[in-house]
């Protein structure tokens, strides 16, 4: 008997996961709450690793596919000092592929392919253990069940609470991005200093990243240790006051650097937020959890690898074993736990070193991944 199984969430964890359910003739039902594919901007630039995110598209037979659309050449990394010297510059062969780059809403419509994604459809809580399975409700007062319902919906997961009263925590280190179009173009010195990847900048307590996605389009992250209510007498909302506050507090840095914030456009504040780094549950039949739902950490280039890896994994399990869904279940919770685990430590202790008081730190970072 084929098993009624849910995915909440549309993300890179969700979607690998019903993408390789599909490819092994089990539709799976995916819920997300967006309105649309392009509900809303879909964020910056992905770079997929080997053994990590490339292995999930090669287990959901999309290699070829996301070969065309990467950006090999977005591997390209620069450092500068504040003061504008520039201390390290590294540049890919040309056959390098370890780290493509890919832009998230590319990977998101290469994901979603055939998958049938029921937009619009926010879920607020699961029960599990329900008469008829695991009860999923929806915003709209709609309720539905399955065997199986996989929570995928990302830092402020609503599926986790029916295994974890565990919520998410602030790192003490916040970001604030803005974006430049047509940069070729439009900033052509921009251009010049980030260079085919990206740039970024050291200093204490805080960083500037500028990183290409593709058709000219950059992002750039401040990252600063701040508290949470930091912004409590600016308005978020005004562009101006914004770019103010983030140049006094950049301030002194090279004027080059600092036009990455005086061209940017509209300002979004992101405070990094975690949940604890070896955070577990109790087993609970019918729902489970993958990607930032079951492990939020700091964003340094391994949570939508994870998600994906973990969500082509379940699906291959499930697809395989399928007569003990509750066992098979079990045992992925049991690989899934450790390994997160293990990259949650390394990405904790990199943004305690990224965004510390002493920049030397953040360059011993990047020689020793590049090592
Ligand atoms: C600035 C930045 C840069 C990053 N760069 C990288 C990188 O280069 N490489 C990397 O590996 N990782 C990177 N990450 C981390 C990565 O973005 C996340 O780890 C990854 O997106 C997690 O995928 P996910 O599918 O678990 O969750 P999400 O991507 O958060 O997806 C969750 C989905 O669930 C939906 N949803 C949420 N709540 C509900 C609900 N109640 N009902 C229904 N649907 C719901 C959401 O709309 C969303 O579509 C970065 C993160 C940030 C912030």
């Amino acid at each position: 008997m084929r098993h009624r199984i849910a995915v909440v969430g549309g993300g890179p964890a969700g979607l690998t996961f019903a993408r390789v359910m599909h490819r092994h003739g089990h539709p799976v039902t995916v819920l997300e709450r967006d309105a649309g594919p392009d509900a809303r901007p879909p964020g910056g630039t992905l770079d997929l690793h080997e053994g990590l995110g490339l292995l999930a598209l090669e287990k959901a037979g999309l290699a070829a596919e996301f070969e065309a659309l990467s950006r090999p050449e977005g591997q390209a990394m620069r450092i500068l000092a504040p003061d504008g010297t520039v201390l390290r510059d590294w540049r890919p062969d040309p056959d390098e592929r370890a780290n493509p780059e890919i832009d998230r809403g590319q990977l998101r419509d290469l994901l979603i392919g055939p998958l049938d994604v029921r937009w619009g459809r926010g879920v607020t809580r699961v029960v599990p253990g329900s008469r008829d399975g695991a009860r999923v409700e929806f915003t709209d007062g709609r309720q539905e069940t399955y065997d199986l319902v996989v929570g995928a919906d990302g830092a402020w997961s609503r599926v986790r609470a029916a295994l974890s009263p565990v919520t998410p925590h602030y790192t003490g280190v916040t970001s604030v991005e803005t974006s430049l179009d047509d940069i070729d173009t439009r900033h052509p010195d921009l251009a010049r200093l980030i260079g085919d990847g990206s740039l970024s900048v050291y200093g204490v307590n805080r960083s500037l990243t500028a990183q290409r996605n593709s058709g000219g389009h950059v992002k750039v992250y401040a990252k600063f240790r701040a508290p949470l209510d930091w912004h409590a007498d600016l308005d978020l909302a005004d562009a101006e006051a914004v770019r103010s506050s983030l140049l006094a507090l950049f301030d002194g840095w090279a004027a080059p650097v600092l036009e990455l914030l005086r061209r940017g456009t509209t300002f979004v504040h992101r405070p990094m937020h975690t949940l604890p780094v070896s955070h577990t549950w109790t087993h609970v039949p019918g729902v489970t959890l993958l990607g930032d739902a079951a492990h939020l950490m700091p964003p340094l280039g391994v949570g939508a690898n994870l998600a994906m890896l973990e969500g082509a994994e379940l699906a291959e399990a499930v697809a395989g074993g399928p007569e003990d869904l509750d066992g098979t279940v079990r045992a992925f919770e049991e690989r899934m736990w450790p390994r997160a685990g293990k990259w949650a430590e390394f990405t904790t202790a990199g943004l305690e070193r990224l965004v510390s008081p002493d920049p030397a730190e953040a360059i011993a970072v990047f020689d020793r991944v590049q090592a």
